[in-house]
């Protein structure tokens, strides 16, 4: 089986961009703001956005299933307020769901949560148990910087954030740690703000000793790790500086690395660098790079290309594509099992 574990629904009927236009407009007057209730979105409509994007994709690149969460650049936690952020987590996370119940062999879902700047994430508990106990959901999407480029949370080891963590080991779910969009003009969103907040996120693990607390939690770093892969030399010399573990002890049980780099020298660095077991295979399709690479002919996030060509043993690839997914993220297998998988 070949599990994406990064996927997000952007290409959700235009309906739901202009709700969240008319949400935003409101900010400056209340009287405009739109219901809940007034999106209607048929399930045909669901059906055919995903049928002619991402299921299209998959089978034709050979994805079995995608963990499938609301468009990460939309979430935009900095706009508004927590109610803003609320009913737009709830709205958002629902078409997840509706997409995981009408292609339950192909989608799992995986939650944004209403995260606010400035707001005590505890505020994020209520959503986080509806999609995992109502939804079945299999993990979550964490933003270590809802302020959107200013950086006014504290470190992700900070206790500030233990009520999520706290909700995360009680139900057996990863998060994968994901900013949303820049509002910040000195960080393009996908290209300088991702990658940022992966390396950041990394770098804030290093120095903390969050894993003692929660040796069971888990953390995915998107897009290939950003940049720590790359510069593992330089994160092992400041843990040593540190006086932490090595690397491999003081991070590498609990968090994880996925496939978006978009090259094979990437991919080749990626899993020469960091063990196996901790990565896990995804391409964030249909998202932040869309063209086709002149240099191979095709799309850049096709990636399983990349893994399939990596100088891996038939074992190895069996764990980036399903084994890793399985282990990082319990409820997928336990619902891949009830269903004989
Ligand atoms: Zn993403």
């Amino acid at each position: 089986m070949i599990i994406d574990i990064h996927g997000h629904y952007t290409t959700a009927p235009k309906s739901l961009e202009e709700w969240r236009n008319r949400q935003v407009a409101s900010l400056k007057d209340p009287a405009l703001a739109p219901k809940a209730s007034e999106l209607k979105i048929s399930d045909d409509e669901l059906r055919e956005t995903i049928e002619q994007n991402q299921l299209k994709l998959m089978q034709a690149r050979g994805a079995d299933l995608t963990i499938f969460s609301p468009r990460a650049s939309f979430m935009a936690h900095h706009v508004g307020n927590f109610e803003t952020s609320a009913t737009w987590a709830a709205i958002c996370n629902e078409l997840c769901y509706r997409v995981a119940q009408l292609f339950p062999e192909h989608f799992a879902g995986a939650a944004m949560l209403p995260q606010s700047p400035g707001v005590d994430p505890q505020t994020c508990v209520a959503e986080l148990e509806k999609c995992v106990k109502d939804y079945g959901f299999v993990g979550i999407n964490l933003n270590p910087d809802p302020s959107g480029g200013h950086w006014s949370s504290p470190p992700l080891t900070d206790r500030h954030w233990y009520p999520i963590y706290e909700k995360m080991v009680e139900h057996d779910i990863p998060a994968m740690i994901h900013v949303s969009t820049s509002c910040n003009a000195c960080f393009h969103t996908t290209g300088a703000h991702y990658i940022n907040a992966d390396t950041t996120a990394v770098m804030q693990l290093i120095q903390g000793d969050l894993f003692k607390d929660f040796p069971s939690l888990k953390f995915v770093i998107p897009h290939g790790g950003g940049a720590a892969p790359y510069h593992w030399g330089r994160y092992r010399g400041l843990a040593q500086e540190l006086k932490k573990p090595l690397l491999d002890e003081h991070l590498l049980n609990n968090i994880f690395f996925d496939t978006c780099v978009y090259h094979q020298p990437g991919i080749d660095l990626l899993t020469r660098v960091i063990p196996v077991k901790n990565v896990l295979f995804a391409s964030e399709m249909i998202g932040a790079v869309r063209g086709i690479d002149p240099q191979t002919g095709h799309y850049y996030d096709d990636t399983k290309r990349y893994i399939e060509a990596a100088d891996l043993s038939a074992d190895e690839r069996y764990q980036i594509y399903e084994g890793n997914a399985r282990r990082v993220y319990p409820r997928l297998d336990a619902a891949l099992k009830a269903h004989g998988k």
